[in-house]
């Protein structure tokens, strides 16, 4: 569509926008809502181009002439409209009238309650299907939704209003509007195990003290996971796990001792006890597996449950990290099917299982073997991972790390912290709307930023207002690290950059493929470009952590349901833009563009520069096709990760179809997978695993929203 370009110059007038905010005048704003408006109803162009070029200049010029200071929004479209029911543009002036009633009652929807819960009821995609690993045909998840789309819609009043107005529109995505501000809750942790383990804890009624064998400690895990996890909606990390639980099982290997020295030969003793150890920490590994993908939290879903381990190298650290593996490989139940909790993250070393010559190399050769089959573990490289973030830890949930950050004694403290909250920045958008010109896209680039700036002060001051009562597990019982009594602040775990907030951000490569097209990865200027708007969020990020004392980190962002939402927001307010929003959906963060075919070694070097910039969070994966047959080509490109990536995740078909035994690939369909060889598409005989975000998850059992499943269609293999 030809834009029409308004012939006056632009004049010093400000508008007063309904949520409170003064932005100059731009005539262009007219312009591009009377665009819509006839976009919206299907008229590619108004019926008179010279006629509105006409009334655009009459209203540029009443505006000049306006002698006020200030104007409302309101006032500037009464008068548009008024110009236009009386041309002789009928048709733009009913459209014009249609698409202000539209965002009007658009608007009030999303804050009534009543006509949420009447969408849920009427089974609204959006929201049936925003997370994934919700399965939304059972009671407590349908209970959790409908109480999940009332604490949106009374949160959504809760917020400043221009940052309302913002996530509304769609500029930014204020996340977990479900949870909070409704609530003052926060997003995901790294669970001080040790601590609790060493100081006994209480759980709901029961007092618990430090366990005496690692069956006991692995259980007392799952206990505190599934409290932790209903005790704030974002994912629960373990880290170092194999570290944490190798006391327990010496424990029982003296036990098993104690014993052999009664009843076994002398020369026999020993390996009696160690045999014994290792089939006790087998045991406690696999009913831990189990455990965490029984548990249900409050809300209907498994817990978002991470584990980390890897770098153990004494023999029960060993042991451990080989039954984790070992437990995945071989699947659950009858029918061996891949786990998709908890997410495995496999720490590599220099020195401990890197190289042919480290003394874990042989557990390295059984993780490769466990990702070619199971697709976990994700991999974090040592060196790496603290070169960008100042210190070795494993994400909170699937992809939000820590920053190096030490108390006051000068202890480096990883777990027992936390992340309070994520706002995401719709970054195409801006480039979008900035057409083509860069000055532009610069000026609103800072204008947002400084809308999610508010939403994330707001975020913070909201998860103070909680009382360590509101979540005793979390605050009293010593899951972060101190015991608060019910009096003390909770800011005392937060402040000091103790805790994380986060601004995230999506769809780099739409953005460059709008002044640069859509195969710009190998043009330096464009990808120049996409760092420098990382670097703008990071400056800004870090001014603010100095500014309000908490860790403001920028993120990329996976989102579930972002990556629909977003792109179905500014499909509906600029139509098909293409390579943009003409997908379906937005790339997720810095990735590289899915439909395109990088040698995985080329994807990461692509990607390697980003998380410079965005150490807040990030996850880089590959594509490979079946590997089971090939471990060594996946090892190559973990090795060649090395040194390049910090945490790097495998993507590989392994599909399993339960009534013709094939295994592999289901194909996509419209609407969902389906077996290649015998088309069986029964959730119940197969099972199809995908990675839907950081996480993997069952598309089959839980549908996603549809701009994922587009993006996952779209998906090309590296290799
Ligand atoms: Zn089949």
């Amino acid at each position: 569509m030809s834009r029409i370009v308004p012939e006056v110059k632009s004049i010093p007038l400000t508008v007063l926008k309904t949520d409170g905010r003064m932005m100059p005048f731009k005539i262009e704003k007219i312009v591009a809502a009377i665009e819509k408006a006839n976009h919206m109803n299907g008229q590619s162009d108004s019926e008179d181009a010279a006629e509105l070029q006409n009334i655009i200049n009459k209203i540029h010029i009443q505006m000049q002439s306006y002698t006020g200071e200030k104007i409302t929004t309101e006032a500037i479209h009464e008068r548009v409209e008024s110009m236009l029911a009386t041309s002789e543009l009928t048709q733009t002036a009913a459209n014009y009238h249609q698409y202000r009633l539209n965002k009007r009652k658009a608007r009030e929807s999303q804050r009534s309650i009543e006509s949420r819960v009447q969408s849920l009821i009427q089974a609204d995609e959006t929201i049936l299907n925003e997370n994934a690993n919700k399965d939304s045909r059972v009671f407590n998840t349908i209970r959790d939704l409908t109480a999940g789309v009332t604490a949106k819609a009374l949160g959504l009043r809760m917020l400043p209003a221009h940052v309302e107005n913002a996530h509304l529109r769609g500029d930014i995505h204020f996340h977990d509007l479900d949870y909070h501000p409704y609530s003052p809750m926060t997003n995901c942790c790294l669970i001080d195990f040790e601590y609790m383990f060493e100081q006994g804890f209480t759980i709901g009624n029961a007092e618990v003290e430090k366990p005496k064998s690692i069956q006991t400690a692995a259980a007392q895990m799952a206990q505190i996971i599934a409290n932790v996890s209903s005790s704030q909606y974002g994912g629960t990390s373990a880290d170092r796990i194999d570290e944490l639980l190798s006391p327990y099982a010496q424990m029982n290997e003296q036990k098993h001792r104690a014993e052999a020295e009664k009843w076994v030969q002398p020369d026999k003793q020993a390996d009696y006890a160690w045999e014994k150890t290792k089939k006790d920490i087998y045991d406690a590994m696999q009913s831990l597996e189990y455990e965490v993908n029984t548990l249900y939290t409050s809300n209907g879903q498994t817990p978002f449950v991470t584990f980390g381990f890897g770098l153990g190298t004494n023999r029960y650290e060993r042991e451990i990290q080989k039954a984790i593996l070992t437990v995945r490989i071989q699947g659950l139940g009858k029918e061996c099917r891949t786990a998709i909790f908890p997410k495995l993250v496999f720490g590599i070393r220099e020195g401990v299982n890197l190289r042919p010559t480290d003394p874990n190399y042989d557990i390295k050769q059984r993780a490769i073997e466990c990702a070619t089959k199971r697709m976990y573990p994700d991999i974090i490289n040592y060196d790496k991972l603290v070169a960008l973030t100042g210190s070795y830890k494993v994400p909170m949930g699937c992809r939000s790390f820590l920053q190096s950050w030490q108390d006051a004694d000068g202890n480096e403290v990883t777990n027992g912290r936390m992340n309070l909250g994520v706002v995401t920045l719709n970054v195409p958008r801006i480039a979008i709307e900035s057409n083509g010109d860069m000055q532009e896209f610069w000026q609103l680039l800072r204008e947002r930023i400084a809308i999610v700036k508010d939403a994330l002060v707001y975020r913070v001051e909201r998860v103070k207002e909680a009382r360590p009562e509101n979540a005793p597990i979390l605050y009293m019982n010593g899951a972060w690290g101190h015991k608060l009594t019910a009096e003390e602040d909770v800011d005392t775990l937060f402040k000091n950059k103790r805790a994380t907030v986060s601004m995230g951000y999506i769809g780099l490569y739409e953005s460059a493929a709008v002044f640069y097209g859509p195969a710009w990865e190998k043009n330096p200027e464009a990808k120049a470009f996409t760092l420098e708007i990382l670097k703008e969020l990071k400056r800004n990020c870090d001014n603010w952590g100095n500014e309000y004392g908490y860790h403001f980190s920028v993120y990329a962002t996976p989102s579930e349901s972002l990556t629909d939402r977003f792109c179905r927001l500014d499909m509906e307010k600029f139509g098909e833009v293409s390579d943009v929003t003409s997908k379906g959906y937005y790339t997720n963060s810095f990735h590289y563009d899915v439909r395109k075919k990088p040698l995985p070694f080329e994807k990461l070097d692509f990607e390697k520069d980003y998380p410079v910039y965005s150490s807040g969070g990030f996850i880089h994966y590959c594509e490979y096709p079946n590997i089971r047959q090939n471990p060594k080509a996946l090892e190559a490109v973990w090795d060649y990760a090395y040194d390049k990536v910090g945490y790097l995740g495998t993507n590989t078909p392994i599909d399993k179809c339960f009534e013709c035994g094939y295994s592999g690939d289901f194909n996509p369909t419209a609407r969902g997978f389906e077996c290649p060889h015998c088309g069986n598409h029964n959730p119940e005989t197969c099972d199809v695993v995908k990675r839907t975000c950081g996480y993997l998850g069952n598309p089959q059992k839980r549908p996603m929203v549809s701009g994922r499943h587009k993006e996952i269609l779209a998906r090309k293999k590296h290799m």
